[in-house]
């Protein structure tokens, strides 16, 4: 296995670090007291940024329902407001380099996957968005009502202030899929960004502004989560709260909206997804794709295949060969373009994946390979790939999400089995199905408890399919073809032609006409 951490291409001296603001109303707004970004890499400081606190977010939510209720967006015509969404997704563009090699070093994701999930795939999502403001039905013709001469319309109507809290492991990606549609729909925005990787939404925001977006209708915040973002979910002001991270803040951030003022919610959460291994599957294929189903961001994703089934017959096998690719994983300087595995985003969360791998040994699993720090490594907060086998579905290490590079092994005899073990979970996100056989993998994925089924391949989350998780990975669901009706209301607003409809429509027994009006 290659261990080597190779030196970082950059380096900074605390003294020339990039400053960066706020953004609220159209103004960059600093504070004395700021967050040092550090590279999960190295340790090393990379810039700093303003730590937001509560009188920033009620100034962004105030900046927020002005311009909602002045419809300064609102009203704008939809193809204008796409027209902006492009504009920003094109100045970005221009930028993909550049916002991919810092949300590297802010976030410690290898390059090849920056330049993909927080540089073309947030451009990608906000030209999807801007089509979507121009093909959205606003306004439908109603439905004849019992056949009776009727005229109505249904509206889908802008919601108001909506609040996106979004976590640092895809944090521009998933900020775009609640700002994109929330503006697609003429809605003003205040979002809190993660306060380790602050930096991607700031430059959204830049080119916002450039692109002609009033100031006020999109705001961005960093700040605490027990500030800022408890602060926004139970804001009297903020009508719709789109929030991305674990289970346990997206239960806080529910509770907190339904108790303030019923907010709307989308909540997408964690995950504990099965990646189910079929006898029939071509495993060559399958070894290499269940390593990238757990190991992509060094298994930092919600929708990571961190339970892997297989027939007990190949389990041996598999298991052999699995560990031998992993020893071609490719840890280093995730700036490196030839670099595939990065660090952790922390050192607290590389101490609770070893926690994890400890835990595992204690419930009778076997580390087939990994579960330390790789040799040698005296900065940067890493963990080798790890394997645990004889893993058994009640084990703590198979329900609760690691968010780190290790993966669960279980065997399983029959397919019913390995359905019954795939959704025996809190957990619903997505799940992976291996099989040379389409319809035997489609039949599984119909019985299968997950927002998304992948069959020969995993991470396919894409604009074009809803995403999200049934159980405990959340509620609603972004991207997809109806991702603007997360972010509208409906009203349905009919007029009546004829003086009895109720009562031809009805049958209602209505009083004999009233005497004229004088
Ligand atoms: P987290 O829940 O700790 O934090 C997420 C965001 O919530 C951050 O911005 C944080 O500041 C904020 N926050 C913290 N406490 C809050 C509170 N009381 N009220 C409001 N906001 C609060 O999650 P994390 O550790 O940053 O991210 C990892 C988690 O996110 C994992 O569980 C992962 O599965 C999940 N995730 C889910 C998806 C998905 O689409 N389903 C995508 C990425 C990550």
């Amino acid at each position: 296995m290659t261990t080597t951490i190779e030196s970082p291409s950059f380096a900074s001296s605390e003294t020339s670090l990039p400053r960066y603001r706020m953004f609220i109303d159209g103004q960059w707004v600093d504070t004395a007291d700021q967050y040092v970004l550090v590279s999960p890499a190295t340790e090393e400081p990379i810039a700093t940024a303003a730590r937001g606190g509560i009188e920033h977010a009620d100034a962004a939510v105030a900046a927020a329902r002005r311009t909602f209720e002045q419809g300064v967006w609102r009203d704008l015509p939809p193809a204008r407001r796409a027209a902006v969404l492009e504009a920003a997704a094109d100045a970005l563009e221009a930028r993909s380099q550049e916002l991919a090699t810092t949300a590297t070093r802010e976030g410690g994701a290898p390059l090849y996957l920056s330049l993909g999930l927080n540089a073309i795939t947030p451009i990608s999502n906000l030209r999807y968005f801007a089509e979507q403001a121009r093909a959205y039905r606003f306004e439908a013709p109603g439905p004849l009502v019992g056949g009776i001469a009727h005229s109505g319309v249904v509206r889908r109507e802008a919601i108001g202030v909506c609040a996106a809290i979004v976590p640092w492991n895809f944090p521009l990606a998933l900020a775009v899929w609640k700002i994109g549609p929330a503006l697609a729909a003429g809605n003003s925005v205040v979002l809190k960004t993660d306060e380790k990787t602050p930096i991607g939404a700031l430059e959204l925001a830049r080119e916002f502004q450039a692109a002609g977006l009033p100031d006020g209708v999109f705001n961005v915040v960093t700040g605490d989560g027990e500030t800022v973002g408890a602060h926004l979910a139970t804001h009297p002001d903020v009508r719709k709260i789109g929030f991305t991270g674990s289970s346990e803040v997206g239960k806080k951030v529910a509770a907190a909206a339904a108790t303030s003022n019923l907010k709307r919610v989308t909540l997408e959460l964690g995950g504990k997804s099965p990646n189910i291994v079929l006898d029939d599957a071509d495993m060559r294929t399958a070894v290499d794709g269940a390593i990238w189903a757990f190991l992509m961001h060094a298994g930092q994703a919600c929708e990571s295949g961190t339970r892997l089934l297989l027939p007990r017959a190949i389990h041996d096998r598999f298991v052999a060969r699995l560990v031998e690719r992993l020893g071609d994983v490719r840890i280093g300087d995730p700036l490196d373009p030839a670099t595939t595995l990065g660090p952790l985003i922390s050192a607290e969360q590389r101490d609770r994946v070893l926690r994890y791998v400890e835990l595992a040994r204690q419930e009778g699993a076997t580390v087939a390979c990994g579960g330390r720090v790789p040799p040698g490594v005296d900065a940067g907060y890493w963990v080798e790939p790890t394997v645990l086998t004889d893993v058994t579905n009640d084990m703590r290490v198979a329900r609760e999400e690691i968010f780190g590079p290790v993966l669960c092994v279980l065997r399983y005899d029959t397919v019913d089995e390995a359905i019954a073990i795939a959704n025996d979970s809190d957990f619903g996100l997505s799940a992976g199905v291996w099989s040379a056989s389409v319809d035997a993998a489609l039949d599984v994925a119909r019985r299968l408890e997950a927002g998304s089924v992948w069959i020969n391949d995993f991470h396919m989350a894409n604009e074009n399919y809803a995403f999200g998780g049934f159980k405990q990975s959340g509620m609603g669901r972004e991207l997809g073809a109806n991702a603007l009706d997360a972010y509208t209301e409906p009203k349905s607003v009919q007029v009546s032609l004829e003086p009895d409809l109720r009562k031809r429509a009805y049958g209602l027994a209505l009083p004999t006409p009233a005497p004229d009006w004088d």
